[in-house]
Formats: structure tokens, C-alpha cells, sequence
């Protein structure tokens, strides 16, 4: 049945797509967002809150007047190594905010929340495959933030919080009817930087060809932002079958099980676009293992978790999204987004 959920970060990346997907399901969705780096143009609703996660004047009636049937939070800072640049803007960031809401969520009896972590919580595990129960030592800030929300969750279980973190691998591509994708001012993901050098006929950086992989680049997973999507309304689905006030925990790693190399990646960007993009060999950059694969086995035991979209999906709607964007869901912005990229 149609459940209220207020969607925290959801003028972002992977929010946005998280609203598409509850739109489609029938959902009454409501957006919380600062816009710090998300996009007013991605919120998809016309019920839409511009305020930090945390904001008590803001946020504690919003929760208290609504009756939401839980909470998605997105919100979050996210990018590896500016993290390593910045710890404690990503410590007030992601970790104060999220439990000043935690707090006020409790505060108004609103106790189901699916939270956006992160594979960087288990560090450089060494593992094939990563499960669940790997130990968790993140190396980067980033990492640290997630993890530390992940306690404050555990936490809360006795205080009658319901709550499941979703730890992505790497989120990518656009959903696929182009209603949500990335679209970062800074962009540093593999995927749209490789697009994007493509277009501007410059060459795509490879960071790091010295690691010990297959062929010297970093191995991710890359995981279809629409599959998470889906993943955040199983694991919302699950909450609002639990019974009410007991408290619970539950975390789910989400990939696809397959390991890229970046040279990889790049390889099925020049195959969906038919053409060739040249490499620049760079230095490593800062905080980044070698390699993250998922095991998601419980996502799918649990969850009837079961990624739709391959490398090849996820390169193709990525391009897509990017026709979109030069096209102009503001144009202006796109040309900002051009002029940043030309700094790097
Ligand atoms: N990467 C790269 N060139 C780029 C952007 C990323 O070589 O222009 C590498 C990066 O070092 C990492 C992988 O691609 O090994 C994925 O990076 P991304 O920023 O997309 O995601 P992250 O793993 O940091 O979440």
C-alpha cells in the first residue's frame, strides 16, 4: 500500500532516482534537501523542504505534522578524496547532521529509516568478494563518517529506531527514463569523467596504474543507480513489516558482484560511444584501495535483490543522461559544470 516517505538528499544522485522509483510505485514523496550539492531541477515533487538533515527548526515539525511512514536519507558528502582533504566537514557533515535527525525522528516517533551507506566502511578488506561480516576499517574520512553513522544506528536499537544501511558499491548510470542522473558541479566519477573527456576531446585520466590488480587500476563494482533504487523501497518494505516499536538493525552490502578495472570501465565507454578515448597514466589518488567487489548474497536472500543493469546499461544510460544535460535541463548550468571541469 502507498506509504509517505520524506527523502533526505533527495535532490541528489541517487535520491532523486530513489523519488523516480517511489513515484513510480505510488508513494507519496516528499524531498528534504540543502542543495549544498544537489539540484532543485532533480526533485521530482512538488513537496519539497530546503534545509540541512539536522535543522531542528526546520526539520523537528516537519517530522511531528506528517506521519511519515519513514525516512530515506541521502544526505550526505561523498567524495573520497576530498573527505581525506576535509575530515571535519564531512564529520559535521554527514555524522552531526544525521544524528541531530536521527534524534528528532525518535523525538517524533517517526522510527523507520533506510540510510545510504558505503563499501569504503571496510577500508582494504583484501577479499574477493565483500560480505557483511568483513571486518569494517574504513581508510578514509569518508569511510570513517559512514561507518560512525552505521554505530549510532546499532545504537538506537534500543530506543526503538528500525533502521537498514545500504552500502553501496559503486552507484552508476542514469534511471532510465532520464529523470534522475549525475550531475555533480565538481564531477570526479570514473563514468561521466570519462564521457565527458570523450566529448571535449581531451584525455581521461587513469589514477594509479601501479596497484596490485590484474592490470595496475583500481577494481570496483559498479552497481546501476535504478537497482539501488529499488533496493531502498525493499528495505523501506521490510521495515513497515516489522512489528511496530521493536527496535531493529539490519545492513546489506549492494553491488553487482563483478569487479571492473578503470582501463575496463573506459573500454565499455569507447564501445557504447564507438570511439576511442585516449589515457593519461596520473598518480594515485588519495584514499583509494584497490579493490571493492560486493558480495550481496543476504541483499538477495533478503531483499529479492537482483541488479537489472549491466556495465554496459549503466555506461549507456550514463551517455544518455549526459545528451540530456548538454541539451540542457539548464543549460546555463551545464556550461558552469564545463568551466569547473576545465580547472581541474
Ligand atoms: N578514477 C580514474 N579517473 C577518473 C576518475 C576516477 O582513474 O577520472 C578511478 C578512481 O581512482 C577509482 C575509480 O576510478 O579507482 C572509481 O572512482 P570514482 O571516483 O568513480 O568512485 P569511488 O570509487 O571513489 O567511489
Amino acid at each position: 500500500s502507498a506509504q509517505k516517505i520524506l527523502v533526505v538528499g533527495g535532490a541528489g544522485y541517487v535520491g532523486s532516482a530513489a523519488c523516480a522509483w517511489l513515484l513510480d510505485q505510488g508513494h507519496d514523496v516528499w524531498v528534504l534537501d540543502d542543495l549544498s550539492t544537489g539540484h532543485r531541477e532533480l526533485v521530482l515533487t512538488e513537496n519539497f523542504v530546503k534545509a540541512r538533515a539536522g535543522d531542528r527548526k526546520i526539520v523537528l515539525p516537519l517530522l511531528k505534522s506528517h506521519a511519515f511512514d519513514g525516512v530515506m536519507h541521502f544526505a550526505a558528502k561523498s567524495l573520497v578524496e576530498e573527505s581525506v582533504q576535509k575530515p571535519e566537514l564531512y564529520w559535521e557533515n554527514n555524522v552531526e547532521q544525521t544524528q541531530a535527525l536521527i534524534e528528532m525522528m525518535i523525538e517524533a516517533g517517526v522510527k523507520r529509516l533506510v540510510f545510504s551507506s558505503t563499501c569504503a566502511i571496510f577500508g582494504d578488506p583484501k577479499s574477493a568478494k565483500i560480505d557483511e561480516n568483513l571486518p569494517k576499517n574504513p581508510i578514509n574520512p569518508y569511510g570513517k563518517t559512514k561507518l560512525e553513522v552505521e554505530k549510532l544506528l546499532e545504537t538506537a536499537v534500543t530506543r526503538g529506531l528500525q533502521s537498514i544501511a545500504l552500502r553501496y558499491f559503486n552507484a552508476a548510470g542514469a534511471e532510465p527514463k532520464l529523470r534522475a542522473g549525475e550531475w555533480h558541479v565538481k564531477e570526479t566519477h570514473l563514468i561521466p569523467r570519462t564521457l565527458k573527456a570523450s566529448a571535449l576531446g581531451s584525455r581521461v585520466e587513469i589514477f594509479g596504474h601501479d596497484y596490485s590488480t590484474p592490470d595496475g587500476t583500481c577494481v570496483r563494482d559498479y552497481i546501476h543507480v535504478s537497482d539501488l533504487a529499488a533496493a531502498h523501497g525493499a528495505a523501506m518494505n521490510k521495515l513497515q513489516n516489522l512489528e511496530k516499536d521493536k527496535g531493529f538493525f539490519g545492513a546489506y552490502n549492494l553491488g553487482s558482484e563483478n569487479g571492473y578495472s578503470v582501463r575496463q570501465v573506459v573500454d565499455a565507454v569507447e564501445k557504447v560511444i564507438g570511439k576511442k578515448i585516449s589515457r593519461a597514466d596520473m598518480p594515485r589518488r588519495a584514499g583509494d584501495p584497490p579493490v571493492l567487489v560486493s558480495n550481496s548474497e543476504k541483499a538477495k536472500r533478503e531483499l529479492a535483490f537482483k541488479p537489472k543493469h549491466d556495465l554496459n546499461s549503466i555506461v549507456q544510460t550514463a551517455w544518455d543522461w549526459e545528451q540530456k544535460l548538454k541539451k540542457g535541463i539548464r543549460r546555463a548550468v551545464f556550461l558552469d559544470r564545463d568551466e569547473t571541469i576545465n580547472e581541474d
